[in-house]
């Protein structure tokens, strides 16, 4: 199955995080409107657009360096960032974050404030003009960039699901996934949840021309395939649209039981997420404006806390 699912989707496997960060950069305006005219999250692009972004994500494979990535011990820290676009004011500002392993860091901020561009940089896509993310004391640079990002979970704010079935959908992640580890990833996200009630269970065609998931369910299931690469490093762009109650408590579920295998780093728009987040960095034009818990930033009473009292947390991506 796995080599008929890289046959037909034409990447190799290991692309994955590469992949969907193109789709994510390249699509986001068509992802947002398809998502308003159906009600749903999802984009759903077809195998030409698959292909043809191919060629953009392999550009992407930039300078690396040939340590294989096996993991860290303690901390990420990214250390004194400073990032500007070709021609343009810095976007970040000398940022620092602590990403302590096994905790789940939130960022927050107003649109524009930079959030992107730093999970750029923390994905070795954007190369900092100064400082450096350190895994415990090795660089970044020092790594080989794909046996970095095979370790590294991703999951966009626009679920990519291509037409195939979800298994397909799934060892498209990690081709060498076996039964099991499929099983607990969808447990663990809560997929198996409306995968069973599906007419072919995990053999059903899930995309625009198969059966169409809910907001919710397409969530959830990029949370299942993020996971099952077992990820040294989780990271979340959260998605801004509203679920219902049910939805939101099933994905809720689902990130806080990732949170408590893996490091996760997540641009956080819901409260619960960021009431739930171990340490919480709010980015203010392109610095790092407060940090804290979730208490302490509303107890301060600055920029978080008034961002909350106003409720626009969900609007800010
Ligand atoms: P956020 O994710 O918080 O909305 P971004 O990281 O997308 O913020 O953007 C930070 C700043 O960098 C903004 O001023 C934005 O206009 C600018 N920016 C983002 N991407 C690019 C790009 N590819 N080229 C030039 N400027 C960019």
């Amino acid at each position: 199955i796995a080599l008929l699912a890289s046959q037909s989707f034409g990447v190799s496997l290991s692309e994955t995080v590469v992949l969907l960060w193109a789709l994510r950069s390249s699509m986001p305006l068509l992802g947002r409107l398809a998502a308003q005219r159906n009600g749903l999250v999802g984009f759903f692009p077809s195998y030409e657009q698959v292909k043809g972004l191919r060629d953009r994500a392999r550009e992407l494979e930039q300078e690396s360096g040939s340590d294989v990535f096996g993991g860290f011990k303690r901390e990420i820290r990214m250390k004194d960032i400073v990032f500007a676009y070709p021609d343009m004011e810095p976007a970040l500002k000398d940022v620092d974050i602590s990403i302590p392993k096994g905790s789940m860091v939130a960022i927050v901020g107003p649109s524009g404030a930079g959030k992107s561009t730093l999970i750029d940089v923390l994905m070795g896509f954007n190369t900092p003009t100064s400082g450096s993310v350190m895994f415990d004391d090795c660089p970044l640079n020092r790594y080989d960039i794909t046996s970095y990002r095979r370790r590294t979970g991703y999951v966009p704010q626009d679920v990519v699901l291509f037409n195939a079935s979800i298994i397909e959908n799934l060892l498209w992640s990690k081709e060498d996934a076996t039964e099991e580890a499929i099983k607990r990833a969808c447990e663990q996200a809560n997929v198996d949840e409306f995968v069973k009630d599906l007419p072919e269970g995990y053999e059903t065609v899930v995309g625009d021309r198969g059966v169409r998931l809910s907001g919710g369910q397409a969530q959830r299931f990029a949370l299942a395939r993020a996971i099952l690469r077992e990820p040294e490093l989780l990271i979340l762009d959260e998605a801004t649209s509203s679920l219902d109650t049910q939805s939101e408590r099933l994905i809720q579920e689902a990130i806080e039981e990732i949170a408590k295998q893996t490091t996760v780093v997540v641009i956080a728009h819901r409260l619960s997420t960021i009431v739930n987040a171990s340490y919480v960095y709010v980015l203010v034009g392109g610095g790092v404006a407060e940090e804290g818990t979730y208490t302490e930033l509303i107890e301060k009473g600055g920029v978080f806390a008034q961002m909350n009292q106003l409720q626009i947390l969900e609007t800010t991506g």
